[in-house]
């Protein structure tokens, strides 16, 4: 009653949230109906169109990196691949960190899928976060994801487990997968499961939450039928009804409040707005976007590079002498792209709900 009250009315400093202020900025999307999209960022363009996109439409937004996507910001010329994921999401995240209060809205800061392959590299990360916190108070992100959906749940849980319990006292939240988010998210995932596992049981769902909910702030990317990627049209259907039985069995169980559980919604790119809203009202506060903002990025550099096809063959015309270097600055179509980035969010802070909600202010 009074805590719904405060929860609306939140105002939180600029800039990157974790831990009581991310919680509350979650808390303040559930109550206020809406959710955050998750945009994945592989560099300083795609970062800083993100903060200008959110800044332009009033709404906080939450930042993630891929294990792939940090390496890039690191370099692919990085002899050690490791290293590179792990110190590339660092520099990304110290980005945002320096960035983010100045376009004025709230960022969390996120890593994306990690598999039993890459727990080492979210194990690293946490280790960045500890020294950072230990300096400045702070954690460097938000939150991690562990996708140990392909596990079995024990040991899903039980790892769950171990990670929260060493990023909990820094204030960071974890996100993990439940059943499997179809297609494939940068070389994780599979196209080739038992279609049942596409759907989340809610008494997996439930079995977390009691190993989960004692030890930290967590949050779930339940399966519903989403898959990643390009929408293939085929036999899985988007069913968010199984998101809401979830919340019920643990609200019955715990005698919690309406929508106790913090929900993620992997796959969305190209889902109908309907599901979309569905979703959201059943507790959904985080969306990834990824293939769409790509392609947003993308498609003007193609326009650009078709309707100046000689200033990408020759700086000076050697026909008529005409220099093209206003042309070939990269600067110029990386600028495109970005726009093309922030035009595309606009749509999908509008499809969730958050825009000019922000609650950056104080
Ligand atoms: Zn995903």
């Amino acid at each position: 009653m009074s805590g719904d009250a405060t929860r609306t009315d939140v105002r939180l400093k600029p800039g990157v949230v974790t831990g009581n202020d991310y919680q509350q900025m979650i808390a303040a999307a559930k109550a206020g109906g809406y959710a955050l999209p998750a945009v994945n960022v592989t560099s300083t363009n795609t970062a800083n169109a993100v903060m200008e996109a959110a800044a332009k439409a009033k709404s906080d937004v939450i930042l993630q990196l891929s294990n792939g996507g940090a390496q890039f910001f690191a370099g692919k010329g990085m002899a050690d691949g490791f290293q590179a994921k792990v110190l590339g999401a660092v520099s990304c995240a110290r980005h945002v960190h320096l960035l983010a209060e100045h376009y004025g809205i709230c960022v969390a800061v996120h890593t994306d899928h990690a598999n039993k392959g890459l727990v080492p590299w979210v194990d690293a990360l946490v280790g960045w976060s500890e020294r950072n916190f230990a300096e400045h108070g702070k954690p460097l992100f938000s939150s991690h994801m562990l996708d140990l959906s392909e596990e079995e749940l024990e040991y899903n849980l039980s790892e769950c487990e171990r990670v929260l319990k060493r990023m909990a006292p820094l204030g960071m939240s974890l996100e993990i997968e439940l059943g499997v988010t179809g297609g494939e998210e940068d070389g994780v995932g599979s196209d080739h499961v038992d279609n049942a596992r596409l759907y989340t049981q809610p008494d997996e769902v439930n079995a977390a939450y009691e190993r989960l909910h004692p030890i930290g702030h967590f949050s779930v990317a339940a399966s519903f039928g989403n898959v990643h990627g390009v929408y293939k049209p085929g036999n899985v259907q988007l069913r968010p009804e199984i998101l809401k039985s979830s919340q019920a069995l643990v609200q019955e169980k715990h005698a919690t409040s309406a929508n106790p559980l913090n929900l993620v919604f992997h796959g969305g790119s190209g889902s109908e707005k309907e599901k979309i809203h569905e979703a959201v009202s059943y507790g959904v506060f985080k969306m990834n976007i990824d293939t769409d903002t790509q392609f947003a990025f993308s498609k003007p550099i193609g326009t650009f590079v078709s309707e100046n096809p000689r200033a990408f063959q020759y700086q000076i015309d050697p026909d008529d002498g005409t220099p093209y270097k206003k042309l070939y600055d990269p600067r110029k179509y990386l600028r495109l792209a970005e726009e093309g980035m922030i035009d595309r969010l606009q749509e999908a802070f509008d499809d969730l709900g958050s825009k000019g909600r922000s609650v950056a202010g104080a």
